[in-house]
């Protein structure tokens, strides 16, 4: 039984690790049911179709933004345990996070604003690139959250902010786009 002696697949993929291209670390963050695995999947280009409980998954995937390509390392663990360790683990890892509520959830839309100040908190003196994400903006009947008080929180907490719908893939493209441009300018910032 050698099945295994050359399985190159999964690592043919993952070509950001010499010297000129650098991996991003993003990390998810977020309430339970808000939508992180499903908008993770979509960015991943998994299949939907399965609600899977999976958890602690991690996509890599390469994406060109502004005609330069820029290879994304999505964490989708937060939720993997319930560890202080887990917790404080994700908050020191990420180049930049994405931090997701529900529009049709109002009190994910608290606890948003709670992770955002935990990770000013664990990151105090570095200037993370940070997306605030209303999911779930297909669901219009059953919204809690407006568009208005979405942004208007990002620019309280100084961070960005989009609605997306993981469902209908509407703005995850978008997302992930952002993120790169932001984890640029910050960096193109510091080198100067
Ligand atoms: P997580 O706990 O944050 O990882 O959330 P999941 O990705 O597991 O999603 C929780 C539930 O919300 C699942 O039943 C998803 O199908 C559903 N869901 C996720 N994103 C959307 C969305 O954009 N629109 C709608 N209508 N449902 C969504
Ligand atoms: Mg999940």
């Amino acid at each position: 039984p050698n099945s295994c002696v050359s399985d190159s697949s999964d690592s043919v993929i993952s070509s950001g690790s010499d010297s000129e291209g650098q991996v991003y670390k993003v990390v998810l963050l977020g309430e339970h049911g808000v939508g992180k695995s499903s908008l993770a999947r979509v960015f991943g280009g998994v299949e939907d179709g399965h609600d899977g409980d999976e958890t602690g998954n991690t996509y890599d995937r390469s994406i060109e933004v502004d005609e330069e390509e820029a290879s994304i390392l999505l964490y989708d663990i937060w939720e993997q345990d319930n560890s202080q360790w887990l917790k404080e683990q994700c908050m020191r890892m990420g180049d930049a996070y994405i931090i997701v509520y529900s529009v049709t959830d109002k009190s994910s839309f608290e606890k948003a604003s709670e992770l955002r100040i935990q990770l000013r908190r664990a990151r105090q003196s570095e200037n993370i690139p940070i997306i605030l994400v209303g999911n779930k903006s297909d669901l219009v009947r059953s919204r809690e959250v407006s568009v208005d008080e979405g942004s208007a929180c990002a620019v309280v907490f100084d961070c960005k902010f989009i609605e997306t719908s993981a469902n209908l893939h509407h703005n995850v493209r978008n997302l992930f786009e952002g993120i790169v441009r932001q984890i640029r300018l910050r960096k193109d910032s510091k080198e100067e």
